[in-house]
């Protein structure tokens, strides 16, 4: 051990760093991506606009981003609904970056934040790296379900300065019930509410986005990723949707300039091509529901996805599944939920590949 070890921060000694394994192997159905290449006509626009701003790399890029707002605004209009002024709206470098903001600007040593585990493992480590508390809320038993009464009860309990929701769920796969979100806002009176949607396009029929109650509710944020359902987690770009005055605070923590040119071009060129890339939203949905039939059917239970992966069940002990699919060429993920794996639906090979190396798993697995 180094000296470096005693000068870190107290708080973060001993910690590991988040990391899924970003290993070479044929099926690669571990962290959520899109298993579809973008589009060569996304490509060839990409490429073009990028040509023409190379050489004004010189000058730091758009610190507002407005180009890139516009085409986020128009293209929320047209997913969701909504119609929303440029004010309203915040980027960053993926939405792990929007997230660090909002924890930056309104947690801080002394205050707490709310989560309910399962959830998305950086919201805790985002929170707790910035001196934030970070309490661990229970879901329901059995199901990873988030009853209103429950997330009433357990807010009141906390009086939290930050809630974390997400829906659809991860590692779990389900939308929550809109009721959750609207009980929060009212049980936890100070909290900023932050909704996590980075799967919202995976949501089956019927599911509410929370960006119908942000004009109504001053506190309540969404978030949202260019990185699943737009295919494109290389490029960077997450954002969020909140009150004008929530979106002028996280100006106070981001650092300058943060959005690159090529960032913002790429994020807007591929949102003018919104069709195009969204074109596979369907067919993963698709593999989705496979999933969850075929891996019921196998004797595996698998928690309802409206997202693009599913979480199964019945592993009699996960770390050695995953270790025995991963040595037949498919990598899954261990979000070290016991007896269970969560698995990206991908293209209808990959889907045939993971189900082939489940079937041939020996019965100890079971
Ligand atoms: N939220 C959730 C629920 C996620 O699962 C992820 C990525 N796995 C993110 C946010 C962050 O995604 P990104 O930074 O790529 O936008």
């Amino acid at each position: 051990m180094s000296a470096i070890t005693g000068l870190l921060r107290e708080e973060l000694r001993g910690r590991t760093a988040y990391g899924a394994p970003q290993l070479d192997v044929p099926v690669q159905l571990n962290t959520n991506e899109s298993s579809y290449p973008v589009p060569e006509p996304v490509v060839a626009a990409v490429l073009a606009a990028l040509e023409g701003e190379l050489r004004g790399l010189n000058r730091y890029p758009d610190r507002e981003f407005t180009a890139l707002r516009a085409a986020l605004i128009d293209y929320l209009q047209l997913q969701a609904g909504v119609r929303l002024t440029p004010e309203r709206l915040w980027a960053g470098n993926g939405s792990n970056e929007v997230l660090q903001h909002l924890v930056l600007a309104f947690g801080g040593p002394g205050r707490t934040a709310l989560g309910f585990t399962p959830a998305y493992s950086m919201h805790p480590i985002i929170t707790e790296t910035l001196g934030t508390t970070w309490v661990d809320g229970r879901r329901e038993p059995g199901s990873f379900d988030l009853t209103p009464e429950s997330a009433v009860a357990q807010a009141a309990e906390v009086d939290p300065d930050l809630v974390f929701l997400c829906s659809p769920n991860n590692p779990t796969g389900s939308a929550l019930p809109f009721e959750v979100i609207e009980a929060m806002l009212q049980a936890a009176p100070r909290a900023v509410v932050i909704v996590d949607e980075a799967y919202a396009e995976f949501a089956r029929p019927g599911t509410r986005s929370a960006l119908e109650l942000v004009e109504e509710h001053e506190r309540l944020v969404v978030t949202r990723t260019m990185s699943k359902a737009f295919t494109l987690a290389g490029g960077r770009l997450g954002y969020l949707v909140g009150h004008p005055d929530l979106v002028d605070a996280l100006r106070l923590v981001r650092l300058p300039y943060h959005l690159s040119t090529p960032t913002q071009t790429i994020a807007r060129v591929a949102l003018e091509h919104a069709p195009a890339l969204l074109g596979t939203v369907e067919a993963i949905k698709e593999q989705r529901d496979r999933l969850v039939a075929e891996l019921a059917a196998l004797g595996l239970p698998p928690v309802p996805s409206d997202a693009n992966f599913v979480l199964f069940g019945g592993l009699a002990d996960a770390p050695a599944t995953w270790q025995a699919l991963l040595d037949d060429g498919v990598l899954v993920r261990d979000v070290g939920i016991p007896h269970h794996l969560r698995v990206t639906a991908g293209t209808p090979e990959e889907t045939d590949r993971f189900l082939e190396a489940v079937a041939a798993l020996a019965p100890t697995h079971r």
